[in-house]
């Protein structure tokens, strides 16, 4: 992993700090000495990790890609960073991103852009590829083997769209399945830690280290969920394939990809099957309310008095230090998002736009709620009904909502097209922030509903570059979605 960095990290810019080699080698020194001691090897010992910069490390700094918090090292490791520490993993370093989250193509950071390591570092001034965003450094250090698996956060596909355009494979659990404690917030109610990997074995088995209730993540789900084991053929799965996912623009080699992995699914035994779910359109303009309204919440602890970047511009009363502090700060979309945050939280626009939101996402929900066999186990709880994860409603079997299969997994495409250009991200008309947030038609769905979403690599475009799926599963059925996808792989 080391020559990995020195050879590409320049080019790439997927690790922004790397620990250092003392650091590194206390790691495995502990690691070894863990393994004298218990004479027997933890399932992560030794094994290189990187974490994404919003996620908290308290040897190396946590920048959420932002000047805002250059140089912010956080006290406390993440619950999740100390679970990955405690089985033995060692932390290579942190990991580039679009600052705060908030991008789709690692191009809105202040550490500049991350480089997708499928295209030759030497063709990437006339040919370079965005690596997806916002976790696009976790997934470009993962593409170049500069570490085994990294840790990236997921509110609207930040772990799945660079999962995508790298190659590799991007897993958003359950919200709440992942601790959130030390994850530095941008809309708490759909931010989710996700895992990157190159294979899915490896992504379960750093969530199998991760998945456990936290008591100082006050959105933790403490639920029962039925482990399932490796799979050797697919009979008696039934597999949706949402039609409205069809979307004008979705590029030849992405409908190639979705509809060979169809063919794959139902030649191991699955049973494949069109499923409707109406409100798909929805998602986007529902996200995009609800996502910047938080944001603009969370964000505004970062005054440079409480929090964050402190300007030291001469100050009068048209330029008050908190503006001139956000100001210098903050990066342009960000300062987008907050503008647009607060103006549909005002009491005006609050019943028009921040309720139509919420209004829309149970909507999505509840189409995802009507296609699953298994009945959501967070529903079930509040109707005290005590369904555990895994679990198949039989009152469900029979279809009230116009779909006249019930199914355990949906398959969807990933993104849209392999990775764009960098040069028309950061350049052309093409690429203007309303079409940034299209590209999230894939993903965001499953974000909104809080379900487990696994990107796999499948295929390649024309030009050689990953396409590939998405499996999505009920809420809590993160296992499943995990044994089928290393079927599929
Ligand atoms: N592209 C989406 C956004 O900018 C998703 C980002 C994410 O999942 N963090 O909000």
């Amino acid at each position: 992993c080391l020559d990995a960095i020195s050879a590409r990290n320049s080019n790439i810019n997927a690790l922004i700090h790397v620990a250092s080699t003392t650091d590194l080698r206390a790691n495995a020194t502990a690691a070894e000495e863990r393994w004298k001691t218990h004479n027997q090897r933890g399932p992560l010992d030794g094994i290189p990790i990187a974490i994404k910069h919003n996620i908290c490390t308290r040897d190396l700094a946590t920048t959420c890609g932002s000047k805002m918090l250059e140089g912010f090292l956080s006290p406390n490791d993440a619950t999740v960073v100390k679970l990955l520490r405690d089985r033995g993993a060692i932390i290579v370093g942190k990991t580039n991103m679009d600052e705060f989250g908030m991008g789709s193509a690692n191009i809105h950071s202040f550490h500049g852009p991350t480089q997708n390591p499928v295209i030759p570092d030497a063709d990437h001034e006339s040919n370079g590829r965005v690596a997806g965003g916002s976790s696009g450094g976790s997934a470009a250090a993962v593409a170049a083997g500069m570490c085994f698996a990294a840790l990236g956060s997921d509110t609207g596909g930040s772990v799945r769209t660079p999962a995508a355009y790298t190659g590799v494979v991007g897993f958003k659990p359950s919200y709440g399945r992942l601790s959130r404690f030390g994850l530095v917030s941008y809309a708490s109610s759909l931010d989710t830690v996700g895992i990157l990997a190159r294979r899915v074995p490896d992504v379960k088995l750093v969530y199998d280290t991760l998945a456990h209730y936290d008591e100082l993540d006050s959105t933790s789900v403490a639920l029962k969920s039925t482990p399932v084991p490796p799979l050797e053929d697919l009979t008696g799965l039934r597999i949706g394939v949402p039609q409205e996912y069809h979307v004008e623009g979705l590029s030849e080699a992405v409908l190639e990809s979705w509809s060979a992995a169809a063919d794959f699914l139902a030649s191991r035994g699955a049973t494949v099957v069109p499923v409707s779910l109406p409100h798909t359109q929805q998602a986007i303009p529902a996200y995009y309310v609800i996502a910047p309204a938080e944001a603009s919440s969370n964000l505004a602890k970062y005054d440079g008095v409480r929090y964050g970047h402190r300007s030291s511009a001469p100050r009068d009363q048209a330029a008050p230090l908190y503006a001139t502090s956000r100001t210098e700060g903050f990066g342009a979309e960000v300062l987008r998002r907050i503008m647009l945050g607060t103006f549909v939280l005002q009491a005006n626009s609050y019943t028009s736009y921040y309720q139509q939101a919420q209004k829309l996402r149970r909507l999505v929900q509840r189409d995802f709620d009507n296609v699953f066999a298994m009945t959501n186990p967070l529903h079930a709880a509040a109707t005290g009904n005590t369904t555990s994860a895994g679990q198949q409603d039989p009152s469900r079997s029979s279809a009230g909502s116009g779909n006249t299969h019930k199914v355990d997994l949906l398959l969807t495409p990933s993104a849209t097209s392999a990775a764009p250009r960098v040069a028309d991200y950061m350049t052309s008309s093409s690429q203007t922030p309303v079409n940034e947030c299209i590209n999230d038609v894939m993903t965001v769905p499953a974000s909104l509903a809080g379900l487990p979403a696994l990107a796999i690599p499948f295929g390649h475009d024309a030009e050689g570059l990953p396409v590939g799926i998405q499996l999505l599963g009920q809420y809590g059925d993160d296992q499943r979605v995990l044994a089928v996808g290393s079927i599929v792989e």
